[in-house]
């Protein structure tokens, strides 16, 4: 079962946090820091402005190179993908809206068939990222166990904010007043907790 709580800033702001001396993930005796980044763009005075916090998450050798490789694990096969399908897609567009004469009356200097490629090339490259980061994920199941399956998809990662290492996932709320953490280890939760006393406010 994982455990969240939810963090007020900026009592919870990076140097004031405080991790187990060991592996959020595993337990395991502290070897390496992987970076955890909660970033959102946040409206303050009329104006966007970037809120950016990296946490240094204590973890093992193991974990540490897995939280590496699941990312590329996700971002290889999802890049592929969009490359591949998108590029498909975009050839056969350029050249369909060509062959019916959409380039018939084209300003100089700007092409119609091109930008209908273009287009098409976007959202096929998209959905084919989706499929190959999914379709990855199945067949890398066996050699990264759960530390892959748990981490969200790439895409839902764009969407949502949130940042994933293993063991961990945190994200701001949209006015960037809390931070919520996920932990999926019950007993460094409540290592956690007790570490941070009133900070960090369970949630159900
Ligand atoms: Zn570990």
């Amino acid at each position: 079962m994982a455990r969240s709580f939810r963090l007020p800033l900026p009592a919870a702001n990076p140097e004031k946090i405080r991790f187990p001396e060991r592996c959020i993930c595993c337990g395991a005796p502290r070897q390496a820091d992987s970076t955890l980044v909660a970033s959102r763009l946040v409206m303050r005075k009329q104006r966007q402005e970037p809120v950016t916090l990296r946490y240094a998450v204590p973890h093992c050798d193991r974990c540490y190179r897995g939280t590496k490789s699941v990312f590329l694990a996700g971002l290889l096969p999802f890049l592929a993908g969009f490359i591949l399908l998108g590029g498909v897609a975009f050839v056969l567009a350029a050249f369909y809206a060509n062959a019916i004469g959409l380039d018939l009356n084209n300003v100089p200097g700007s092409g119609n068939s091109l930008v209908v490629g273009g287009a098409a090339g976007m959202i096929v490259g998209l959905i084919g990222a989706f499929l190959f980061e999914g379709a990855a994920r199945l067949l890398l199941l066996p050699f990264f166990g759960q530390a892959l399956w748990q981490a969200p998809l790439l895409m839902t990662q764009f969407i949502q904010d949130a940042d994933y290492v293993a063991g961990l996932r945190g994200k701001l709320d949209p006015e960037a007043k809390h931070l919520l953490l996920t932990f999926n280890n019950d007993e460094l939760a409540d290592e956690f907790a007790r570490l941070n006393g009133d900070t960090a406010v369970p949630t159900p």
